[in-house]
């Protein structure tokens, strides 16, 4: 596009963003989000802010995080680039056009409008005389893969990026449909959208950011109306408490633990609520109509009724639908990990053993954030595990096994991946989760988390807060003050974790068996 008809698409631009300043704006945080939960878009736009919760400190943490990281690489950009960040919304809006007209090769901190549309994209970079869109990531770029082979696109950034690309395209400055992110790894990852998004996904990546454009408008409209659907996502959400209320009162199908969003839609259009579906007669209903469990499949359906049934029943307890097999012997080891994700980093394994002696918890953790420590601590733990050769190690779900294999992979001195991997595998170690609670148990909870299953088995932690997510602040906060009372409350936290495990296997040893 030429100058003339560039500075024509910017006066048009302009005045329609006038018209439409009354009206919800389009962001790239919002298709984020919408990506997430489209509940949540509509909520955040039409909910009252009195319902939300109080701020999250381990999302502030992350946001604190992405910050950092997003400084610390505009710091190390070359060739410098002019910063756009200060100032108010129009004169950004304005110095980005004048930017861009006057071909400035890189511009951080860059604001877009045009009709509905807002966006601020980390990079505008020049190519030819154009621009592309990039932002800057602390995660990685591509999801799923190995190292080498690439991954794929994901989606959460594929929308954002998208928006970047159709203001730049609205505005005459887009080069070609793509963008970049600059990820965690220092990796410029390509967002191209003319590529389909995946052999089984026919359509372009452009086509995904139209849908979630689209609908994000007919939210914004009140054409979309949405429900909470209550998931793992919701646990870091601000509406949770409003969600789960809303969610309770209505009954809806999300409640059953693992149905989800797009299970609860399909479900829901035959079932109401909990109470109808609980009510079902599932094996007719699949006889006589496909539709309604295609691609769940009645055996599925059938436990989560049986869970169904038992949330809806004031006097239920759990129960087992098969004999379980769980580890004996003269001494156990319950153990867990608290980790750092963001950073890829183990600083603490808690066991609480079992044995004739009695019962006590043995911990080791790293005592700064330096790999050193984290290898003194992963060293200190598989001499224990290796030191006790016949004591099952029994965790809850697989993670502590991930853990370890992780890092054998960084200190093969100390335990080869495989090594690391089998001391946590059958027949060493017992998942609680995978091995029993998950496949051959009912429960009359919201979710199967440790923390949930043994509540109801009327444990409780020391911290009114217990979580991993909080438990990583912790450890953060003590690295900061060297307070020895931040450090006791990790230990704690962990100590309990692993003296809930202990609870849910001797109830499991007690379960009553029901096979119908
Ligand atoms: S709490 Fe869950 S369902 Fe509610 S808006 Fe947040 S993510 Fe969506």
């Amino acid at each position: 596009m030429d100058d003339d008809r560039r500075s024509n698409a910017e006066g048009i631009a302009g005045r329609k963003q006038r018209l439409s300043d009354m009206q919800h704006r389009i962001t790239a945080s919002l298709l984020y989000n919408l990506v997430l939960c489209p509940h949540r878009v509509e909520r955040d736009m039409f909910s009252d802010p009195i319902e939300k919760d109080p701020p999250n400190a381990f999302v502030e943490l992350l946001w604190e995080r992405g910050s950092a990281f997003e400084s610390s690489v505009v710091e190390a950009l070359r060739p410098e680039p002019l910063n756009l960040r200060a100032g108010n919304d129009e004169a950004r809006v304005r110095a980005t056009l004048t930017a861009m007209r006057e071909g400035v090769p890189l511009i951080i901190g860059g604001r877009l409008e045009s009709d509905d549309l807002l966006g601020e994209p980390d990079l505008l970079r020049r190519e030819g005389d154009r621009y592309i869109a990039g932002d800057i990531k602390s995660g990685r770029g591509l999801e799923g893969g190995d190292e080498g082979d690439g991954g794929r696109l994901k989606l959460h950034y594929a929308v954002q990026l998208g928006l970047y690309t159709d203001l730049l395209e609205r505005l005459g400055w887009s080069v070609a449909r793509r963008a970049f992110v600059w990820d965690v790894e220092s990796r410029e990852v390509s967002y191209d959208f003319e590529l389909q998004q995946s052999p089984k996904t026919p359509g372009t990546w452009w086509d995904a950011y139209q849908s979630h454009l689209e609908l994000a408008r007919g939210i914004a409209n009140g054409v979309e109306k949405t429900t909470p659907a209550l998931c793992g996502d919701c646990k870091m959400c601000h509406w949770m408490s409003a969600c789960s209320r809303k969610a309770e009162e209505v009954g809806d199908l999300s409640l059953i633990p693992e149905v989800g969003r797009s299970r609860r839609d399909r479900l829901g259009r035959r079932f109401p609520n909990i109470r109808a579906f609980a009510a079902a007669d599932l094996t007719a209903i699949a006889a006589a109509e496909s539709e309604v469990l295609k691609g769940i499949g009645v055996g599925q359906a059938l436990r989560w009724q049986a869970r169904a049934r038992l949330q809806l029943d004031p006097a239920a307890h759990p129960y087992s639908v098969t004999e379980l097999e769980l580890p004996f012997g003269e001494t156990i080891l319950y153990f867990d990990v608290e980790t750092d994700p963001m950073l890829d980093f183990c600083y603490l394994h808690g066991f609480w053993v079992v044995d004739v002696a009695g019962k006590r918890f043995v911990e080791f953790h790293a005592a700064d954030a330096t790999r050193a420590e984290e290898r003194s601590a992963f060293a200190s733990a598989v001499d224990f595990v290796r030191s006790l050769p016949t004591a099952p190690i029994v965790h809850y779900a697989p993670y502590e096994r991930v853990t370890w294999r992780g890092l054998g992979e960084r200190y093969p001195d100390v335990a080869t991946a495989d090594e690391a991997q089998a001391l946590l595998s059958t027949p060493r170690a017992f998942d609680l989760y995978h091995g029993a609670i998950r496949p051959h148990t009912i429960w009359p909870t919201r979710d199967y988390s440790i923390k949930s299953v043994a509540k109801h088995l009327g444990f409780s932690w020391r911290d009114r807060h217990p979580s991993g997510a909080a438990s990583i602040e912790w450890f953060q906060a003590w690295l900061k003050s060297g307070d020895p009372a931040e450090l006791q409350r990790i230990l704690d936290y962990n100590e309990d974790d692993c003296r809930a495990m202990e609870v849910v296997l001797d109830a499991l040893r007690k379960l009553p068996v029901k096979t119908h």
